[in-house]
Parts: C-alpha cells; sequence; structure tokens
C-alpha cells in the first residue's frame, strides 16, 4: 500500500445521498440534513483494476462523486474548522445495485448489499488540498463509452463539504482515511459488461474502469 494513498486504508466509507440540488424536481421536499450510507471498505478498487458486476445484476449504475479523506480525528467537529480535518480528495464511483436498494427500500429494509459489493468503490490517486483548494467549485464528470452522462460542479451540493463533515462528526468519530462520499449529480447510469467508465476532476485528473461480468 503506497502512503500517497492512505484513503485506501480507511476504516469508513460514508455516502451521501440526494445532495446535488439540480436532483430534486421543483416543489421536491429538499432534506434538512444529510443522509447518509455506510459503504464497506472492501470494496476499493484502484485504476488497472474492474469493476465486477455480481452474477445476475441487472441494474448497476454509476455514481461520479468528489471523495473527502479525513486526515485527523475528529468529533464534534464545527463546520468552520472541518476542512482542517481534510487529508485530501479523490474522485469515486459509487457503483450501486439500483434493484437491489429499490426492492430493500419498498420493503423497509436496509439497503446495505445494493452499495457494498466488491468492487463498488472505484478511486482515483490521493488529490492533495493543494491541489483542489476549494472543494466547493471542484467540477467533475463522467462518460461511459465516451457518452458524457454526468457534468457538474460540487457549488451546486445542498451540503457542502464542511456541512458533511460537521454532522458525520456529531454522531461518530471520523478517524484518518475515513472517506466521505459527497452525492452523485443528476445523470447516473446503468452500465453492462464491456462497458468503460472515464472520469475526471477538474483539470486534475482522469480515471478509467472497465466493467465485466464477475466470475459465479
Ligand atoms: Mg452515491
Amino acid at each position: 500500500m503506497s502512503l500517497c494513498n492512505f484513503h485506501l486504508t480507511g476504516k469508513k466509507i460514508i455516502g451521501a445521498i440526494l445532495n446535488y440540488k439540480a436532483g430534486f424536481a421543483q416543489n421536491a421536499t429538499v432534506p434538512k440534513q444529510p443522509i447518509v450510507f455506510l459503504k464497506a471498505s472492501s470494496s476499493y478498487i484502484t485504476e488497472g483494476q474492474c469493476i465486477e458486476l455480481p452474477p445476475g445484476s441487472t441494474a448497476i449504475h454509476e455514481e461520479v462523486e468528489l471523495g473527502v479523506i479525513i486526515g485527523k480525528k475528529g468529533k464534534n467537529i464545527s463546520e468552520s474548522q472541518a476542512l482542517e480535518y481534510v487529508g485530501g480528495y479523490c474522485l469515486a464511483l459509487d457503483m450501486t445495485d439500483m434493484k437491489t436498494i429499490n426492492e430493500a427500500k419498498s420493503s423497509g429494509f436496509p439497503w446495505t448489499v445494493g452499495k457494498c459489493f466488491d468492487t463498488s468503490c472505484p478511486v482515483s490517486r490521493l488529490v492533495s488540498c493543494k491541489e483542489l483548494p476549494d472543494p466547493g467549485k471542484a467540477n467533475l464528470w463522467c462518460r461511459v463509452n465516451g457518452e458524457l452522462v454526468q457534468n457538474a460542479c460540487t457549488d451546486d451540493l445542498l451540503f457542502s463539504v464542511p456541512a458533511l463533515i460537521s454532522y458525520l462528526s456529531s454522531s461518530m468519530t471520523l478517524e484518518p482515511g475515513d472517506l466521505i462520499l459527497t452525492g452523485c449529480p443528476p445523470g447516473s447510469t446503468a452500465v453492462s459488461d464491456g462497458d468503460i467508465i472515464q472520469a475526471g476532476l477538474g483539470d486534475i485528473l482522469t480515471m478509467e474502469f472497465p466493467v465485466k461480468c464477475a466470475a459465479k
């Protein structure tokens, strides 16, 4: 494990949902506080590895997101101090089994399995805070087989990076290496065996992950 990729050593991956203002229809109810879920840290992959579609899955979606890597331990962190706890950033794909999630939601059960399958968290290299001095002005995009499907700026986040850190740390200790996925802009789409997902973070980096069916 390279030290420069210390984000892969974290214990927790915490994902936000419904966090882009553009994702809400007019007159939709907007959450008053962040809505989050946990993702297994065993789901990490890095460039050179493939996203493996679980056997029998039919609706695996890509979700390009800015990832925030915690740099030092903290609890009850104020928004004004939150960025002091950031050790860096990454670009991430929060791969999601929408069929499993929708079935769990309709039954009122937890949707963990739909977010935690192996290879469901492809991430880029660590991006330093110097490279991305303002996480509220990060441009991110995603292409599937060359077609642009997501293109957004984090200035459209409903809950900013400091707001997410402050909210999460009010209930759980954030530790070095923990990853916060800041949510998915509109445009997430289903992917299939043989697809190529490319994503980029401003002019800082691009990354590419092939999609294939997992061996049974
Ligand atoms: Mg997501």
